[in-house]
């Protein structure tokens, strides 16, 4: 199995910023995220169970997961996010084998927003790199990007550890409270790290 790095981050810490610079210079990157949109994309294999699950209200002309309504419905009902979950995390699981088993790359980058939360990817991989940043940014970036309020992305980082319980448990770390190339600068030298790492088999 090639070597891995698990990445983790609150929500708008900047995880799929670092993904791409990792991308970038050459690392396998596997991400949860995309894998989870693609499952639920126009006939994403987890759409039959969705449409007979929560009906077809949810689900598109084009046959993807209508995301503003299942976003409110799971907001709201911790119930039906356990079943939303019961159906996602295990088709996840399989595709992010799947996934890691076909990286060609020195080594691998699964992006995990949960990682140290639910735990479950941690067996897979070999070292856990943090992003961190501070909680105004990670509001600020957040609300610029998505249409989500300021109490919807505070309910979503409730649910997330805090931040320096995350950091205690990080082998690495990213600091991403600067510029972008401050941030990119950082990732470089992680890159060559793991590189060394993963050559050498070790962790
Ligand atoms: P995450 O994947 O952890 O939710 P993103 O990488 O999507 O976070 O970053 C959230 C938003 O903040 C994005 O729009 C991104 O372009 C922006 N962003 C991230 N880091 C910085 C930074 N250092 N300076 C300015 N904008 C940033």
């Amino acid at each position: 199995m090639v070597y891995c790095v698990g990445m983790t981050g609150g929500i708008g810490c900047g995880k799929t910023t670092v993904a791409r610079f990792f991308a970038e210079l050459g690392a396998g990157v596997v991400d949860t995220d995309d894998i989870s949109r693609e499952l639920t994309a126009a006939d994403g294999a987890a759409m039959p169970a969705i449409r007979a699950t929560f009906g077809a209200d949810f689900v598109d002309a084009s046959g993807a997961l209508v995301r503003s309504k299942m976003r409110q419905l799971i907001f709201t009902d911790p119930a039906e996010k356990a079943q939303l979950e019961a159906i996602l995390h295990p088709l996840i699981r399989t595709q992010v084998e799947a996934a890691l088993a076909q990286v060609r790359a020195s080594y691998a980058l699964l992006v995990v927003p949960l990682l140290l939360e639910t735990r479950q990817y941690l067996p897979l991989v070999q070292r856990v790199l943090v992003v961190d940043c501070p909680e105004a940014d990670q509001i600020a970036r957040t609300m610029a990007r998505s249409q989500l309020s300021k109490a919807e992305v505070q309910s979503i980082m409730c649910n997330q550890l805090t931040r320096s319980e995350r950091v205690r448990q990080a082998d690495d770390l990213l600091v991403n409270d600067g510029a972008l190339e401050t941030l990119h600068s950082a990732v470089q030298k992680l890159h060559l790290d793991y590189l060394v790492r993963a050559s050498a088999g070790h962790h």
